[in-house]
């Protein structure tokens, strides 16, 4: 029998000692399993999107080169874990080892999405992603990856495309986290930063479900304010820039009760507090935002806001992100042609 530390992985960190897996530089990827741990086949890697455009940013969208950085990472570390922006993503495979002693009940020969982040999750790729021409979140990939015993993983439903359920699962926390917050404060007005996207349309979904009002998305471009006004998720649409706090303002007009960002740049923060009532909550699901920035940028504004962490991991998260999508064809309508299956 082990102790706690074994349940969180600790044991597969190499560098530097005694921290967890998710901040540690790199992790032992052995595919031997210990008797606490799941070994998953690996089918597909979906790469967070802040990663994904930071990388492909870094190598001037050159596929080539995005691929080979991603090997490089996951060689170097034992995890795909961005240097840059510290996030990973997460991933589809087949449960092929089970230890004995594992209490996350998967079976050998299962389907399953893995949803803790791959920056903490053991991983050797064995294909040198050949399959993957380095364009794409997705990415086709064969090797091994662990799961510890604290850990969680859903089994993939029979319903959708891979593809589908790994794009969702990916973000299934951003719906879950505002609906959470709509319930538990009575809010009634919403705005969404990066609305189009795939959170952010979750999100619109799952503020209008729990209550919402006055849903408002905010995009990049008219052609996403075309595409989200034929969705029908929000009652408005605005256009503007979300890392330009001032346009974000005028876009908005009257600040709502929440304020959820879902786009994949740095820079949203201040344009989210601004677009946010006094006594409001700010969601940062996006993994680009800056803790310093939002912090002080509330302070410097003598804004009354809570700001809320988007934690990816809510009960229940998975199964109401895969039931909004089937049950909203604006979701739908906005999540499909962002998949390459
Ligand atoms: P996505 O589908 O790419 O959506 C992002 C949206 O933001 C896109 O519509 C994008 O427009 C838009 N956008 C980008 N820059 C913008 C700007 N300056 N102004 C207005 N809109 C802008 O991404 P996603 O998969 O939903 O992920 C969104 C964020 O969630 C990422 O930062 C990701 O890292 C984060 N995330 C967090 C967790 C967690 O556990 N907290 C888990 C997974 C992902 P274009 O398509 O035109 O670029």
């Amino acid at each position: 029998m082990h102790g706690p530390e074994h349940a969180l992985g600790v044991h597969r960190v190499l560098e530097p000692p005694g921290v967890l897996p998710q901040a540690a530089l790199r992790l032992d990827a052995d595919p031997a399993i210990t008797a606490d741990e799941v070994r998953i086949a690996v089918q597909r890697l979906n790469l967070d999107a802040a990663s994904f455009r930071q990388l492909s940013e870094a190598c001037a969208g050159d596929g080539e080169a995005v691929r080979a950085a991603v090997l490089d990472i996951v060689r170097t570390r034992g995890k795909m874990q961005n240097p840059v922006t510290g996030s990973g993503g997460m991933l589809i495979g087949v449960v092929d080892a089970v230890g004995p002693e594992s209490p996350l009940g998967l079976s050998v020969g299962q389907r399953v999405a893995t949803l803790v982040s791959l920056t903490l999750t053991p991983l050797r790729i064995t294909d040198d992603l050949r399959e993957w021409d380095g364009r794409s979140e997705q990415v086709p990939a064969e090797g091994t990856a662990i799961l510890f015993a604290r850990s969680i993983a859903a089994v993939l439903p029979d319903d959708l495309p891979d593809a589908v359920s790994l794009a969702i699962l990916d973000v299934c926390g951003a719906p879950a986290a505002t609906a959470r917050v709509m319930e538990r404060s009575g809010a009634r007005s919403v705005v969404v930063l990066g609305a189009a996207g795939k959170s952010g349309c979750l999100s619109l979904a799952a503020a209008r479900s729990a209550g919402a009002r006055q849903l408002t998305g905010l995009v990049r471009n008219e052609q996403e304010a075309a595409a989200l006004r034929a969705a029908g998720l929000a009652d408005r649409v605005v256009v503007a820039d979300a890392t330009d706090p001032l346009a974000v303002a005028a876009a908005v007009g009257e600040a709502a009760d929440v304020t959820v960002v879902c786009v994949d740049v740095p820079g949203a923060e201040h344009g989210a507090v601004l677009a946010t009532a006094d006594g409001g909550t700010v969601v940062f699901f996006s993994m680009a935002t800056s803790f310093p920035a939002a912090a002080l940028g509330a302070e410097g504004m003598a804004a009354d806001v809570t700001m809320l962490v988007g934690n990816g991991y809510t009960p229940g998260h998975a199964a109401l992100a895969l039931e909004l999508y089937r049950s909203t064809p604006g979701v739908r309508a906005l999540i499909e042609p962002r998949i390459d299956s």
